[in-house]
């Protein structure tokens, strides 16, 4: 069994991805080739941001969106703990400081409620995550943003397809920003990102940032990166956006069937109303994980942690000096948290094969 299985996908819409990877090859425009505009329109069609620019990953996408609102060292940025390290790594990079905000142990998102208590004179954006799948409470975030003049930026490497009181992720906020990084929702065949605004201003810096900062040809207005997306993974992400919607609803389907099947054995996603989740994990919560992961690894289950360790105690962030304690919310979480296996193409016998085993197990 995959904990994701990409293959039965690629079964699907193989002759289409071969003429696309063909065409790419043949055109010898593997930089900025016309399938990048495309793409770019057809995300922005998908979710109704104004502008789209996709890049090489979702890690550069937040520095993107960093930099196009011009944070830079000294500055605060408010995130949660409870995330993939890119999130607190980029803001790091820039020289600035990842303020940590405990989460809702709810949804494992940040929570709204201990935001304000965070910002500072110096605080100069906020991230939330909207992990797992499903997006963060934006409308109390935007209220507490736009109290304090700030910017937010959507961390929606997750949640790409997901709603939010019937909008879609990616465009709650001033920029969202998704990862096509292959196991995410919507996945290219290599690294891949994209950033969405309705500014059309940080369209434009962003833009230029993508490629050196770049306006015109050998014109550098401002110092930015190489962080474009290449032709080919443009190519292979229309293919794949063309079955994105059924493969949402089959993740929704799959997701609430899990949650059905599990009942009260296990904790379970919770969805707060209004949103609707995209599973980029199928999470549960458990007493004994070490245990539960290994029975069903001897099952030939496959399960992951996201994430065993928050932000705040990682290595990288010692020289926040906040040790164990500080975050109680996400340490728990991190102790127990335990994704299965998820994606469009899950069968109901495999299915029910992984919940008897974690409820056999736990
Ligand atoms: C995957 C992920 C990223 C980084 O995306 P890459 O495309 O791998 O660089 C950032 N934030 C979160 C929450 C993620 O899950």
């Amino acid at each position: 069994m995959d904990f994701i299985d990409l293959k039965a996908q690629q079964a699907l819409i193989k002759t289409k991805l071969d003429e696309r990877i063909q065409e790419v090859m043949a055109s010898g425009r593997y930089i900025m080739g016309p399938q990048i505009k495309e793409l770019e329109d057809a995300l922005s069609e998908y979710t109704g941001a104004k502008h789209c620019l996709s890049c090489s990953s979702g890690t550069d996408a937040l520095l993107l969106a960093m930099m196009a609102l011009g944070v830079k060292a000294g500055d605060e940025v408010i995130t949660t703990p409870f995330t993939f390290i890119a999130t607190g790594e980029m803001i790091a990079l820039l020289g600035a400081k990842p303020v940590y905000v405990d989460i809702d142990p709810a949804t494992y998102n940040i929570d709204p409620g201990k935001i304000a208590e965070a910002i500072t004179d110096k605080t100069k954006a906020i991230i939330p995550v909207s992990l797992y799948g499903q997006c963060a409470d934006m409308n109390e975030i935007n209220k507490i943003a736009a109290d304090h003049d700030l910017p937010v930026i959507e961390d929606a490497a997750q949640s790409f397809g997901a709603t939010y009181q019937g909008k879609k992720s990616c465009t709650l906020t001033t920029i969202g920003c998704t990862s096509f990084f292959p196991a995410k929702p919507l996945g290219c065949y290599g690294d891949g990102g994209a950033c969405f605004t309705d500014d059309a201003e940080l369209a434009t810096q962003m833009r230029y940032l993508r490629a050196h900062g770049q306006d015109r040809r050998y014109h550098h207005p401002l110092i930015g990166l190489n962080a474009r997306m290449d032709t080919m993974q443009a190519a292979i992400l229309m293919e794949k956006l063309a079955i994105f919607p059924n493969e949402v609803e089959a993740r929704a389907k799959i997701g609430a069937r899990y949650s059905q099947e599990f009942g009260d054995s296990v904790k379970t996603p919770v969805i707060k109303d209004g949103n609707t989740h995209v599973y980029a994990q199928y999470t549960v919560e458990v007493d004994n994980r070490t245990q539960v992961q290994e029975a069903l690894k001897e099952k030939g289950i496959p399960t992951a942690v996201h994430y065993p360790v928050p932000l705040h105690l990682q290595p990288a962030f010692g020289f926040l000096g906040q040790g164990e304690g500080t975050f109680p919310v996400a340490e728990a979480a991190s102790q127990r948290v335990m994704s299965l296996p998820m994606h469009p193409y899950l069968k109901e016998e495999d299915q029910d094969t992984i919940v008897a085993a974690v409820k056999a197990a736990c």
